[in-house]
């Protein structure tokens, strides 16, 4: 670790990440997202993180439910495509994501075989960005040696609890050595680490170290982290390299999350709060 140089995330970084929307485009030039989210009683999960994806640019956006949520999404999220993750199993879920720029998995989805097997899959065989977040973390903590077959970059976001049950330390473990469990585990296993938090750590194989500064308490409410996947995925869809992704996203949620709590204070906001703040984070900065 103390060699490894640190580097503190700054508006700058962000901002030269962000480029601006050329005339002649159209929404194929911003990229296809899917989101792979939601269980019966959290279809809120997958919502927060396809609404954020579609507010940070992605150009379309397909999202793969269990089929009873689909008049859920269909209604909350006119936008984005909704569509059910049994269509994925039958048709082949390589296949189904064949056109696809990135692929994130994991908020509200719990923990059924369906998606386990496509997490599987996914791993192992899919050539395009990943992101894994929640109980897509959850599931991979069963199977961490799956990683060793990743055939594209990957993003992992755990929270402290993720990370413990990814690592097998303590939860105190995880957040009394931040910056070295999480280098350690993208070193290990050749990912991005996002490890979420006060002061959120971005690491990733080569060793580097990144802190972000932006935040608050506010933002420790529920589904303030599927908000964040949606910021990654929709950056990644976008062509963002996912180191930079990683990093602009942690910056710019935090940023979204400091105006909601000028607005709204900490005790009020709410993840969807959040979301409502993105616009004006990203004008801001670009
Ligand atoms: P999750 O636990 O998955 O909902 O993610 C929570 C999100 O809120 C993460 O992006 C955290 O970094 C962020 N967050 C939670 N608590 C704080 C805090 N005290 N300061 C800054 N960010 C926070
Ligand atoms: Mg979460």
């Amino acid at each position: 670790l103390i060699q490894s140089k640190i580097h503190l995330i700054t508006e700058e970084v962000a901002a030269s990440v962000l480029s601006k929307r050329y005339g002649d485009t159209h929404k194929g030039s911003y990229g296809r997202a899917f989101i792979i989210a939601g269980s019966v009683g959290m279809s809120g999960a997958a919502i927060l993180a396809s609404k954020t994806a579609l507010r940070c640019g992605a150009g379309l956006l397909r999202t793969a439910v269990p089929e009873s949520l689909i008049p859920i999404l269909e209604n909350q999220l006119i936008e984005g495509i909704t569509v059910p993750v049994k269509e994925m199993l039958d048709k082949g879920i390589i296949n189904y994501l064949k056109e696809e720029n990135v692929v994130a998995i994991g908020p509200g989805c719990g923990r059924s075989q369906e998606f386990e097997e496509i997490l599987h899959t996914v791993i192992t065989s899919a050539r395009l960005p990943l992101v894994i977040d929640a109980d897509g973390l959850n599931l991979l903590a069963n199977n961490i040696h799956l990683l060793k077959d990743l055939k594209a970059p990957c993003i992992i976001t755990p929270h402290p609890g993720e990370m413990s049950r990814l690592t097998g330390l303590s939860i105190q473990e995880v957040n009394d050595h931040r910056l070295e469990v999480a280098k350690n585990f993208s070193e290990k296993w050749g990912v991005i680490t996002l490890l979420k938090g006060a002061r959120t750590v971005i690491t990733d194989p080569q060793g580097q170290i990144f802190i972000n500064r932006t935040g608050n308490p506010g933002m420790a409410t529920a589904g303030s982290g599927d908000v964040l996947t949606g910021m990654i995925t929709g950056l990644l869809s976008q062509g963002v390299e996912p180191l930079q992704a990683a990093i602009v996203s942690a910056y710019l949620h935090g940023k979204a999350g400091d105006r909601a709590a000028e607005e709204l204070g900490e005790y009020s906001m709410l993840a969807g709060d959040i979301i409502d703040q993105v616009p004006f984070v990203i004008q801001e900065i670009i």
